[in-house]
Order: C-alpha cells, then sequence, then structure tokens
C-alpha cells in the first residue's frame, strides 16, 4: 500500500483540470460528473470555473445501468438517478471522472448521454489516467497521470463522499 497523491496534491491535479478547460476556449460548457465520484471531481472544477466568467451548468450522469460487462462486477450497481436539468441539445459537454483505465465506463457515459439529446462536442477530463485502455478513449484534460500495474487497485478518497482525500496504490 502506498500513498499515491496526498491532499495538496489532489487539489493541484483539480487546479490543472480547470486551468486546461479554461485555457481550451470560450463559451458555455455543461461540466457533467459521473457517479461516483466524478461528481464530486466535477463539482470541484465548477467550483473553479465559477471563479472565471466561463458560463457554467454541472451535471450528473449515472451510468451504472449501461456498462456493457454489468455480470462483471462483485456488486449489483446500486441505481441512482442521473441530473441533468439543461438542454442536451447543441451543449459543449466535459464529462468529468476520478479514474479512466479500461475506458468502458466513459464508452456507457456516451450511450447515456444520448438518451438526453444531442450535444454538440464532447469532452473528456479524469483526475487520474491510471492508463490500461481497452477502447480507443482518450482523455481531453487530465489532472494526474499514474503508472500502474494491469492488476493494481487505485484507491480515490474524496472528502465528500469519503472523508478526506488521499490516492492510494494497493498492489497485488
Ligand atoms: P474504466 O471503465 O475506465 O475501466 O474505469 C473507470 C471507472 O471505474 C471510473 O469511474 C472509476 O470510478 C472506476 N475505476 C476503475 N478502475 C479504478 C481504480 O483502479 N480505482 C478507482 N478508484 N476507480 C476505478
Ligand atoms: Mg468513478
Amino acid at each position: 500500500m502506498a500513498i499515491l497523491l496526498n491532499e495538496e496534491e489532489i487539489a493541484e491535479a483539480v487546479d490543472r483540470l480547470a486551468d486546461q478547460i479554461m485555457a481550451s476556449g470560450e463559451g458555455p460548457v455543461c461540466i457533467v460528473g459521473i457517479r461516483s465520484r466524478g461528481d464530486e471531481v466535477a463539482e470541484r472544477v465548477c467550483n473553479r470555473l465559477a471563479e472565471t466568467d466561463r458560463e457554467l451548468q454541472y451535471g450528473v450522469l449515472d451510468i451504472s445501468l449501461y456498462r456493457d460487462d454489468l455480470e462483471h462486477l462483485k456488486q449489483n450497481p446500486k441505481l441512482q438517478s442521473s441530473e441533468i436539468s439543461f438542454p442536451m441539445d447543441g451543449a459543449h459537454v466535459i464529462l468529468v471522472d476520478d479514474v479512466l483505465f479500461t475506458g468502458r465506463t466513459i464508452r456507457a457515459a456516451l450511450d447515456a448521454l444520448t438518451d438526453y439529446g444531442r450535444p454538440q462536442k464532447v469532452e473528456l477530463a479524469v483526475l487520474i489516467d491510471r492508463g490500461w485502455r481497452e477502447l480507443p478513449i482518450e482523455p481531453t484534460y487530465v489532472g494526474k497521470v499514474l503508472e500502474t500495474k494491469r492488476l493494481d487497485r487505485v484507491v480515490v478518497n474524496l472528502q465528500g463522499t469519503d472523508g478526506e482525500d488521499s490516492v492510494i496504490l494497493e498492489s497485488n
């Protein structure tokens, strides 16, 4: 077990995401966090962007029913609802997640988004890219790249969900 990121380093990664998004252009963006923890990362990115004059919407996507590997998931996914209250048609969406691994969650998230309409553009922001993609999906914005082994477990703890900010590596 090793601590990969402490509270300060997580804050720096969030800042990097917000800075990259700010530098990428102007115009309204819809920041959509993927449950769970992606929503908390998205909220923090929104808080940083709210300090600028970028026009913002915030939403939450629950993709537990869209995964193509439901039968492989250890627990039954808990059904929580998505919260998207802005028009999806023509929107510039930035999907936000805590960890990008195989890419299957993002593939499912793209499916889920289309149930709400046809966005003009969808980008991807991840706090941590741990590698090992199984699909042709790459992030547009990255907080931190971590070198991992395929079977490692990257445990992300965030204040709102877990009571503290830390990223821990559990090696197998
Ligand atoms: P993927 O679908 O890209 O394989 O995995 C991404 C999603 O699964 C993320 O939403 C993330 O919450 C979760 N996930 C996959 N691998 C890890 C990991 O090593 N650590 C954590 N914390 N979450 C992971
Ligand atoms: Mg997640």
